[in-house]
């Protein structure tokens, strides 16, 4: 509990009073005037300036100068600021509330109060200015209003020494304005830098460009700074480019080339340790003593470098103001010279992504060849300039020979080997305007520009071939490769792009038709094939569309019994304005179109409709051979799987099918092909291998691979006479399956001598004319309903 009353508003009251910096200073003439004359104006001895503090009464001014301050308790002035108007006490003994307070109560038992209180800001009385007698006394009216005129004195004493801290405040904050505005004016002019070389990077504008435009923005800003942007080579050892524009070019000169170094003027110094090099005085610095002549000529006198460093922390450069008087930076100078080299990193590393980015797009990672985009850019200019000079070009198209093998056999590291090595022979047969790319997978792309005669580019063709065919160490391996070429002649053959790449893509393929490992020219007459090709991929699509396809079936006897105990089911096209076209056409085609899985889905379903018939009407164990695609093998919604589940909807027996796969298709033998099989054969179907000895003929991957059936390719069948080679082979064949456990059937017998001989060596089953052409489902049943009545007849007649 307080032992005196305090007004409403005390923390505010004793805030303002702080805030006016009055409390316990030293004695102001202008206060001790005032209480001087109302101590004698009203005859007290005691008249005083008191500002009631929170536990004290603090005099600034005092008639009795012992009297310093007193505690709150203790004073009538605490109740005179209780309330705005004058407190006048003209007999303490009256007034009970301030019997409690000792100056009352005893010594010097004061009788008298009169007291103003002083109100600062219109509400917060912070004191009054009062007199005090110990007598009793009357205080009229006028008494009150002089004391009030003196009291308004001393408050506007109180409010000038405010009025003075406030306006040194204000002049204080002025100052702080004042600089504020000097530095944002300056960080203006260096942002106005900073962004007009930002933009410019933006637009990736070339970067000699930016480092000038840098240089300059600051050289306008700043006249008397001259800058130079020096760049460091590769190896970060030697000036490699200076660019100072407002410099003399002899200085530049001198400057291109300098290895940097502990003392090497500013920037050699600088670009060095990597760090800021400040010298005002070059004239007088060690680190310029080398370079007296030149300075001198260039009437430079200062020097302040920043090292250029990028996000790696590699130092790129140095960015250097030069002055031509001797000269200290200021703190935005540092920050303008910082900002600077700054600047310059970005535009550095941002030229040198670019680069980088520019090389992935445009280049082969593998070979460092220009890829496809580069190569139609090059030949697009090549076209230009040939047609602008009457002048003839050759775009050779090139395509290794089996790579594919060799990627599968020997792996992709040895397949990469392959190509980079190419490349290089590519790149050492051209000339030197001569273009070489690479499209992608083992494709490249020669132009020849500027050709005389095509003979000069038959030259180039054959020279290439034998370069290409030359063995390759690879890997501690030799590996042999060779290649087929394709060209194709601006303007004699195609005069745009897209004609030029697809002839010469025709041409290559006529050289791998022609046995690979030579050179082919597009001419007319592939023109007219690539256009037939076209069609007839059109037409096959029509021929789906329109059911043009059917099936015929060739029997396939058992050698044993001569009875028919299969059939090799054949596709048949009769086209309606060309006639019947052989699968030898337009199988694959079918195939590179993926065509060939609607059509194989289409048969696989028609052969199962007729073999559940015939198997219940004439023949309960005949099996049908479908051939089937690599195509067919890969993933996706149409992939073969799908059979299985057919089969199991038609109830037919797995038995009555065997698919016939290449032996290549198992030597691609990526696991899902084998995957694939070995659930149909899981399923119950068999698998039967075509045109066994055209392929790799390998037995091993027969050894990891079930199968059931090999088919010996009808070429062997044919050549076939006593003792001939292909007899040997196919003998060899036959005992290496039995031992495989696997039954062998020949393709192709044409003649009784054939099949005699096939008998003699174990052969389990024979297909071919002699015993029946491929026929239509209807005559193959009457071969099925004779084979019934005629159990025992060892052939069946040709149709
Ligand atoms: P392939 O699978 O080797 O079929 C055997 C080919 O030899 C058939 O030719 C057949 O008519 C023929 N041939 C049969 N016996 C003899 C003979 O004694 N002497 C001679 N010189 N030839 C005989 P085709 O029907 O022209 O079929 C050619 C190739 O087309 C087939 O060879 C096969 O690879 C493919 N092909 C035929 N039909 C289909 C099919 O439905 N689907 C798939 N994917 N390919 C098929
Ligand atoms: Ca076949
Ligand atoms: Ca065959």
């Amino acid at each position: 509990m307080q032992k005196y009353p305090v007004p409403d508003n005390e923390i505010e009251r004793l805030a303002t009073l702080r805030s006016l910096d009055i409390l316990d200073t030293p004695p102001d003439e202008r206060f001790d005037r005032i209480t001087r004359i109302a101590a004698a104006v009203f005859d007290v001895d005691c008249a005083f300036v008191s500002l009631v503090d929170a536990d004290r009464q603090w005099f600034k001014s005092s008639t009795l100068p012992s009297i310093k301050e007193t505690p709150r308790a203790d004073s009538i002035c605490n109740h005179a600021i209780l309330g705005y108007a004058p407190y006048i006490v003209e007999d303490t003994l009256l007034e009970p509330s301030l019997h409690n307070i000792e100056l009352v109560s005893s010594e010097p038992h004061v009788r008298f109060y009169a007291g103003i209180p002083l109100t600062v800001k219109g509400q917060y009385n912070v004191g009054t200015l009062c007199i005090l007698d110990t007598k009793p006394r009357k205080f009229s009216k006028k008494d009150i209003k002089v004391l009030t005129d003196l009291a308004t004195i001393v408050l506007s004493a109180i409010n000038a020494t405010e009025l003075r801290k406030t306006t040194a405040q204000l002049y204080e904050s002025e100052k702080i304005l004042l600089q504020v505005a000097q530095q944002l004016k300056e960080n203006e002019r260096i942002n106005s830098i900073r962004n007009e070389t930002l933009e410019r990077i933006v637009n990736s504008q070339p970067l000699t460009n930016i480092l000038e435009s840098i240089i300059k923005s600051v050289e306008l800003e700043y006249p008397k700074m001259k800058c130079s942007i020096l760049l460091l080579d590769k190896s970060g050892q030697y000036f490699e480019q200076a660019i100072g524009p407002s410099l003399p070019d002899f200085y530049n000169q001198a400057i291109k080339g300098l290895e940097i170094n502990y003392g090497v003027g500013s920037c050699g110094t600088a670009a060095f340790i990597g760090e800021r090099v400040v010298i005002e005085d070059i004239a007088a610095h060690p680190f310029w003593a080398a370079f007296t002549d030149l300075t001198n000529k260039a009437s430079l006198a200062a020097c302040w470098s920043e090292p250029i460093i990028n996000s790696k922390s590699q130092v790129l450069g140095t960015f250097g103001i030069y002055h031509h008087e001797v000269c200290k930076p200021s703190a935005s100078d540092y920050k303008l010279i910082e900002q600077s080299a700054h600047l310059a990193s970005i535009a550095i590393e941002r030229e040198q992504t670019n680069d980088i980015i520019k090389r992935q797009a445009n280049y082969d990672s593998l070979t460092k060849l220009p890829n496809r985009s580069m190569m139609r850019e090059h030949l697009n200019m090549a076209i230009h300039n040939a047609h602008r000079h009457q002048q003839k070009l050759a775009v050779i198209f090139i395509d290794l020979d089996h790579f594919k093998d060799v990627n599968d056999t020997l792996g992709h590291d040895i397949g990469d080997a392959l190509l980079i090595e190419t490349a290089k022979r590519l790149k050492l047969a051209i000339r030197e305007n001569d273009i070489v790319a690479r499209l992608g997978g083992d494709e490249f792309v020669i132009i020849l520009v500027d050709i005389d005669d095509v003979y000069g580019v038959e030259l180039v063709a054959e020279q290439l071939i034998k370069k290409l065919s030359k063995p390759y160490q690879l890997m501690q391996k030799v590996v042999h490769s060779s290649a087929s070429l394709g060209i194709t002649i601006f303007p004699d053959d195609a005069s745009d792009i897209d004609s030029l790449l697809k002839n010469a893509d025709q041409a290559m393929y006529g050289a791998k038709a022609q046995g690979r490992n030579g050179y082919h020219y597009f001419t007319e007459s592939m023109r007219e094939h690539a256009h037939n090709r076209v069609q007839l991929i059109a037409d096959i699509r029509t021929a789906i569309e329109k059911k043009q396809f059917h099936l015929v079936f060739q029997p396939i006897v058992d050698l044993k019994t001569g009875e028919i105990a299969k059939a090799e089911t054949l596709i048949r096209w009769q086209h309606p304005e060309k006639g019947a076209i052989s699968p030898f056409d337009f199988i694959p085609l079918a195939e590179e179109t993926g065509l060939i899985i609607d059509i194989s889905n289409w048969i696989f379903q028609q052969v199962v409709q007729h073999l559940s018939y015939w198997r219940k009407t004439y023949c309960s164990n005949l099996q049908i051979s479908i051939n089937t695609s690599p195509v067919q093998y890969r993933d996706g919604e149409n992939s073969i799987s799908q059979w299985l589940f057919w089969l199991q909807k038609s109830k037919l027996s797995p038995e009555a099918i065997a698919i016939e796969i290449t032996e290549n298709l198992l030597m691609e033998s990526e696991n899902y092909v084998a995957d694939k099989l070995a659930k149909f054969r899981h399923a119950g179907i068999s698998i039967s291998i075509d045109d066994f000895g055209t392929g790799y003929s390998s037995f091993s991957y027969l050894k990891s691979f079930q199968t059931d059936y090999l088919k010996i390719d009808k070429s062997f069948v044919q050549n076939m006479s006593l003792d001939s080679q292909d007899m040997v082979l196919c003998e060899a064949i036959i005992v290496m399956a039995k031992k495989l456990n696997i039954q062998v059937i020949a393709e192709g017998i044409e003649t009784e001598e054939q099949k005699r001989l096939l008998q003699k060596i174990g052969c389990d089953y024979a297909q071919g004319y002699l015993f029946s052409r491929p026929i239509p489902a209807d005559e193959f049943e009457a071969l099925l309903s004779q084979k019934n009545t005629h159990q025992h007849s060892t052939s069946v007649k040709k149709p």
